[in-house]
């Protein structure tokens, strides 16, 4: 088949260098790992490249509450990082970071040639200044009370209990949740990106037809408005000192938003591969590059992706990503991961655990497809599908077949049982997997490998080599059925090799032949080549491995600090407003007595409520209702309590549940009370 070498370029989100690897990152270092090995096996020059993305605030607040430099956490975080994607096989050409000299250099010149164009415009702003922090506040660190339910030490854009948006300034006394100060408006000069511009707006309507996801096609439309709307805004690129990252070019003082040199970070990366394997970056990079690019992402940074990156972009004279490829959210078992229930699942503790990486990315290749469509871990499913699919049919044919090859035929096959039909129909499907990863259908994929598996035990079941062995004027059978059994494997190791490199290189070892490209499903084995004593190639999954993974993820949900992972990192269900009356029983509320209720020292806002609730022990409760009730009048009350809310470590120690509050537009917060004849720990339903 003649066969044109594509020159790619391959890249991840970045994770961002202040917290683990876990599995809602997994999904998509899997995705894009799985796409390039598949794209590589064809033969095309493809660099897939990666790295931290080490800016911004929440990084610098870290590293000062740790007592050591951005740079020192930066460093030991990359580590951990390398460390994870080296054990679930993500196949980085290059794994950097984008604290470098490169993305500097990088981040600069297309800062400059936007400006040389004409598209950053300086404008002052006004915003929450920490006066005893000496700095500018993001939402995130503003915290005060609820404008809507009147919850205290709800952040600056929304309310954890009401669920409320809402700017900062609608806060009710607003406070720093660095220092605690109550925060000044401070006007500061900040750099926009003038994405409202006529060239951007023009640009990125054509450029949104080349997209492949017809979801992020519709955002794009959405984003864009119709006709001769303009809906998008001019991007503030710059924050003020202090900040980790690099600053701006003849503006001191003023560094680049984190969001600005991420993206450039890809090309960081990139040019440092470039001048170790000695590529001309230029060419890859230049307006009329004739190179591809794309860049797998979450759905969730889409904008950035869409909007701004191949916007700076263009009108710095560089060529824009080919594609982008969207994909949704991870759940597991039916629920956004968390951290109380143990299913925040690390990367490391996965590995710690004894599990087999290559599991996981099975299992993840089979749920994903083409689409943001959010996929769902479910532990059941992930049990049953390894054991059946990759033991039960898999592995299993090589098993069933090898013994007796090697005992009575010296591990040779016999040419001559190369090209039965069984063979010829695994073979033709080459071209129809290989469209379906290409087309990143790695679910489908899957299914048609399981498909063929299932064909090749048919054959061992109908044919019976365990009968045939026994009969000696049936060796020449015997030599034949199992002979296409292990080039059967052989065909369906290729075939799931760029989801599951390290099977297939122990199974390519058993057969004593070299690493397989895509092509290479037509060039069969040979009895000069004889293969090697089948030995053990993967476990079954069992359900203790599974416990003890959520046990060794269990903790109390962390508490609420200032410094809380950006949404980048964050994987969330999309959750509708009407729930079922299976959500609602989840909630257990129960009749409280208020048997002691006190001042809380340090806060005019919280109560201290000691609550019985039918249990061995009592609640400790912190409420925020101090406005609306003295101590003394709430002591020896019933209210209503939920009771299985994950603790919530506040200031003043630990709140072990909710009691339950009414409240309408005025300032008054009411506090529930049954009627007469309820008990303390009576069920609410
Ligand atoms: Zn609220």
């Amino acid at each position: 088949m003649p066969h044109t070498a594509r020159q790619i370029l391959v890249t991840s989100a970045l994770p961002y260098a202040n917290g683990q690897i876990h599995i809602g990152h997994l999904v998509e270092y899997i995705q894009t790992d799985v796409w390039v090995r598949y794209l590589k096996l064809n033969q095309h020059e493809v660099y897939y490249v990666g790295a931290d993305d080490t800016h911004g605030t929440p990084i610098m607040l870290r590293a000062e509450k740790e007592g050591i430099t951005p740079k020192e956490l930066i460093t030991r975080v990359w580590g951990e990082h390398k460390r994870d994607f080296d054990a679930f096989g993500i196949s980085f050409d290059n794994f950097y970071t984008t604290d470098s000299p490169e993305n500097q250099e990088l981040s600069n010149e297309i800062y400059l040639n936007l400006q040389k164009n004409g598209l950053i415009a300086e404008r002052e702003i006004e915003q929450y200044y920490d006066p005893e922090k000496e700095m500018f506040l993001s939402d995130r660190f503003i915290k005060g009370e609820c404008p809507k339910c009147h919850t205290p030490d709800q952040y600056g854009d929304s309310c954890e209990h009401c669920g409320a948006t809402y700017a900062p300034t609608d806060l009710i006394k607003p406070y720093s949740a660095l220092s605690g100060a109550t925060p000044i408006r401070k006007k500061s000069l900040h750099y926009f990106f003038k994405l409202s511009d006529e060239r951007c707006e023009s640009f990125l309507r054509d450029w949104v037809q080349g997209l492949a996801q017809v979801e992020a096609t519709n955002k794009m439309r959405e984003w864009l408005g119709e006709g001769a709307e303009h809906k998008l805004s001019d991007w503030d690129i710059s924050r003020d000192a202090p900040y980790f990252g690099f600053e701006i070019p003849n503006a001191p003082g003023k560094y680049f938003y984190v969001w600005l040199d991420a993206p450039v970070g890809y090309y960081a990366s990139f040019k440092n591969l470039c001048a170790a394997k000695n590529l001309n970056f230029n060419d890859w990079v230049k307006a009329d590059s004739t190179t591809e690019q794309y860049h797998f992402i979450g759905k969730d940074i889409l904008y950035f992706h869409t909007l701004f990156w191949p916007a700076m972009l263009k009108f710095s004279g560089l060529r824009t990503p080919t594609n982008v490829f969207a994909h949704g959210f991870l759940t597991v078992d039916g629920a956004k991961m968390s951290k109380s229930r143990g299913t925040f699942i690390t990367a490391d503790s996965y590995i710690q655990t004894g599990m087999n990486p290559e599991w996981l990315r099975y299992y993840f290749a089979a749920k994903l497809n083409a689409s943001m469509e959010d996929l769902d871990l479910n532990f059941n499913d992930f049990i049953a599908r390894t054991n059946s699919d990759l033991v039960g049919k898999y592995v299993n044919i090589a098993s069933r077949a090898a013994g007796f090859l090697v005992k009575r035929f010296e591990g040779r096959v016999l040419d001559s049982a190369m090209n039965v039909e069984l063979l010829q129909t695994l073979r033709a499907a080459q071209s129809n997997i290989g469209a379906l990863y290409e087309a990143r259908e790695s679910g489908k994929a899957m299914r048609a490998i399981m498909e063929l598996a299932d064909q090749v035990n048919v054959f061992i079941d109908s044919n019976k080599p365990w009968d045939l062995a026994k009969d000696p004027a049936k060796t020449d059978e015997l030599h034949a059925v199992c002979s296409v059994c292990v080039e059967a494997f052989r065909i369906l190791s290729v075939y799931l090799s760029p989801v599951m490199p390290n099977t297939a290189a122990k199974a390519y070892a058993f057969l004593n032949i070299g690493a397989q490209n895509w092509d290479d499903v037509h060039t069969p084995l040979q009895s000069a080549n004889a293969i090697n004593a089948y030995s053990h190639m993967m476990t079954r999954v069992e359900d203790k491995q599974i416990d003890a993974l959520i046990a060794a993820n269990k903790t109390e949900e962390a508490a609420p600090v200032a410094i809380a992972a950006p949404t980048k990192a964050a994987p969330a269900a999309a959750e509708s407003n009407i729930i079922g009356i299976d959500d609602f029983v989840k909630v257990d509320l129960r009749i409280a007595k208020i048997v002691d209720c006190q001042a809380v020292e340090g806060s005019t806002k919280l109560l201290q409520l000691t609550l019985d609730v039918g249990e061995a022990t009592t609640r400790n409760v912190f409420s925020g209702i101090a406005a609306a009730y003295k101590p003394e009048d709430l002591i020896g009350k019933l209210t209503v309590m939920v009771a299985n809310l994950a603790p919530r470590k506040m200031k003043f120690g630990i709140s072990e549940g909710m009691v339950l509050c009414a409240s309408g537009n005025d300032d008054g917060l009411y506090l529930l009370e049954p009627n007469a004849g309820a008990q303390a720990g009576m069920r609410i339903s």
